[in-house]
């Protein structure tokens, strides 16, 4: 196991305006990696859906807290766990299917998953249903230069 060598722990309220800042604060984080704008991108991208999913599936019509654990492990890889204590997931396995979604008419894609899997190296997803969602992804940066 490589060390753990920078961490830092978050918890924002689930309103959708603090989307946008938890994807600033793990891109501002992740910048002492020394990310190309890509990676920078595709973190952002990452932490956008699985944020967006505490949000709208894991609390739906109410406001819980969203738990945020930044990691660096050794010295270019990027650790990011975002829980929720919502609803739960009952078949995780069907629920990263490309296209499942339990949003009705069309609202949404069920693409959330497949962004998290191809713009991260690792995604673990972890779930109860009544207790809540761990999803956990890391990132390799490759140093520009
Ligand atoms: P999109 O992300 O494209 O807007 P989506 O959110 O439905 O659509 P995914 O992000 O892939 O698609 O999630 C698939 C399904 O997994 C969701 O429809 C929902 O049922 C379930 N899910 C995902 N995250 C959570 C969560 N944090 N709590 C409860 N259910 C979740
Ligand atoms: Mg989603």
């Amino acid at each position: 196991m490589r060390p753990v060598t920078n961490q830092m722990k978050m918890t924002i309220a689930g309103y959708s305006k603090n989307e946008a800042l938890a994807r600033m604060c793990v891109s501002a984080f992740a910048a002492q990696l020394d990310p190309t704008v890509e990676e920078i991108n595709d973190i952002k991208a990452a932490v956008s859906e699985a944020v967006t999913n505490c949000i709208v599936h894991g609390y739906r019509d109410t406001i819980g807290d969203i738990d945020i654990k930044l990691r660096v492990i050794g010295d270019d890889t990027l650790y990011i766990k975002i829980s929720d204590k919502g609803v739960g997931i009952a078949d995780v396995r069907q629920a990263m299917q490309p296209m499942f979604t339990t949003s009705p008419d069309g609202e949404r894609a069920g693409l959330g998953f497949a962004v998290m899997e191809s713009f991260t190296d690792t995604l673990k997803v972890r779930s109860k249903p009544g207790k809540g969602t761990a999803v956990t992804m890391t990132k390799t940066l490759h140093r520009r230069g």
